[in-house]
């Protein structure tokens, strides 16, 4: 509590042992006041803008281009031509190079993206610093190693880029989920249309120059910023080859609908209700870290989030105890103080959101538990939040949050978890919490579930594919698998 309100201004009591404020300097970002769009390797006017903020103070940060349809078919001409010019038939080994650059410009300019990620974004500079950045570069690094290695990837296939791709992105890892898509794409010598989610642009603006000073060739990377309508218009572009996408279920559906029959390729990352199951013969203290890194990492905004907390009854109590005092000493604040565990919520309309399932969640009868904390007046916050006493059936349990708030459920044997488990129409992720080998790999042989992570939670590595079953999507990014979307096998 008294970090909580040291957090929030207050100073603390003589004796008291508290963490010191520790922000991180902003003065490593240089923001313009406008943004253009990038296409053709130059900054074009666009025909509207919007102002672009922090949502931890409200305070507006950048004006940016609400791209239109007439802008789209710019970036996407600019992408075909590239991608005639050059791109695609240049040797692996040379397209190579250029992702090896950016890669190792990240990491250069990492604290200056980290800065910015958690200022537009909301989360913590922590987290920015120490997974979204090393993720992006490491992403880079791992499929330049793969451009001039396509033949051996996919033996007697004679595997072709595909053309354009247009690329539409969330706001949960603005930066990450930029390089999870154009990565690959690029590896497999595509050109990319991609365009950010409308309220975290700037790391996608930034990252123009550090393809400025790979000296990518103009047009093989077209970034334009908007709204869903800027989206749609990437979807509905008769010049686009192949469309990924990252963000709700509800678009999801609504892009695989429009693309029915246009023979332009999809690949579809949507939403998750996760199963974090623990068994009682886990190690606790442990299973209480990952508990808490599956739902609060990033306010829960993240697909895969561990949001349903299955635990064993048998040890149903100390477990919940010991996550009640383990969410007393999370850190909810300023986004670009160190020491922060939990920042703000992405965006008021996010906020309403949360807020409207967590009340849903009091009226269908469920307990809810939130540690004493004092959130700042300005901006968009949600305490960490644990529902007990949760029926199946209770719309926390069956809908997406995107918040952090945890549900939890009970369950005696290995069969009724597995079963609760999959009674969902998602299947992104899963977490397995037990001492016991053989369960784990009987558990992960059953969960319909794309990545099951076994005594941790939120892992990832760019080896590793990642992707859904069922209304979670379809196609995996990261690893040997996430080439195969960027390429086509006829002669
Ligand atoms: P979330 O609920 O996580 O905000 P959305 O699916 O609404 O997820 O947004 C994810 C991305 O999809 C954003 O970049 C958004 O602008 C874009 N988007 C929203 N609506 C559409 C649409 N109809 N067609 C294409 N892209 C869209």
């Amino acid at each position: 509590m008294a970090e909580l309100d040291r957090a929030a201004g207050s100073p603390a009591a003589p004796g008291d042992w508290t963490y010191a404020p520790a922000p991180e300097s902003r003065d490593i970002v240089h923001l313009r006041e406008r943004y253009g769009l990038f296409i053709g390797g130059r900054w074009v006017e666009p025909s509207e803008t919007y102002a672009t903020i922090s949502p931890s103070s409200e305070e507006p940060l950048a004006v940016v281009g609400q791209a239109s349809p007439a802008d789209v078919e710019r970036a996407v001409a600019a992408a075909r031509a590239a991608f005639a010019d050059g791109w695609s038939s240049l040797p692996g080994s040379e397209r190579a190079k250029y992702l090896f650059r950016i890669a190792r410009i990240l990491q250069e300019r990492a604290r200056e993206f980290a800065v910015l990620e958690s200022m537009n974004g909301g989360k913590p500079i922590k987290e920015s610093r120490d997974v979204d950045l090393p993720l992006a570069a490491a992403h880079f690094f791992y499929y330049a190693g793969w451009a001039d290695k396509l033949e051996y990837a996919f033996p007697n296939r004679t595997p072709k880029p595909v053309g354009v791709a247009g690329q539409i992105i969330p706001w949960n890892f603005p930066l990450l989920m930029l390089a999870w898509k154009v990565a690959p794409a690029l590896a497999c010598g595509n050109t990319v249309v991609l365009k950010p989610a409308e309220t975290t642009p700037l790391t996608a603006l930034l990252f123009c120059d550090v393809l400025r000073q790979a000296e990518l060739p103009a047009g093989v990377v077209n970034i334009v910023t908007g709204d869903g309508s800027t989206g749609a218009a990437i979807v509905d572009n008769p010049d686009v080859d192949k469309i990924a996408f990252t963000g709700s279920t509800e678009v999801g559906k609504a892009i695989q609908r429009r693309l029915a029959g246009s023979g332009k390729k999809l690949t579809l990352e949507l939403g998750g209700k996760a199963a974090n199951i623990v068994f009682d013969d886990c190690a606790l203290d442990q299973a209480v870290e990952g508990i808490v890194n599956g739902i609060y990492f990033n306010q829960g905004h993240v697909c895969c989030a561990g949001s349903r907390l299955f635990a064993q009854e048998s040890i149903y109590e100390p477990l919940v105890d010991k996550l009640k005092m383990r969410l007393e000493t999370l850190r909810v604040g300023d986004p670009l103080d160190k020491n922060t565990d939990v920042g703000a919520i992405n965006s008021a309309m996010q906020l309403d959101k949360i807020r409207e399932l967590v009340e849903s969640g009091r009226e269908e009868g469920a307990d809810i538990y939130q540690p004493p904390c004092r959130l700042p007046e300005k901006g968009y916050w949600f305490a960490p939040t644990v529902f007990t006493n949760v029926a199946q059936s209770y719309r926390i349990a069956q809908e997406e949050i995107f918040g952090p708030v945890l549900s939890v459920l009970t369950f005696r044997t290995p069969e009724e978890a597995l079963e609760k488990a999959n009674n969902t129409p998602y299947g992104l992720s899963a977490g397995v919490w037990t001492e016991k080998g053989s369960r784990i790999l009987w558990m992960a042989q059953r969960l319909r579930a794309g990545v099951v992570w076994a005594n941790t939670y939120n892992r990832f590595d760019p080896t590793s594919p990642f992707g859904g079953y069922k209304e979670s999507g379809f196609g995996r990014e990261g690893g040997l698998h996430g080439l195969e979307p960027y390429l086509r096998f006829d002669e």
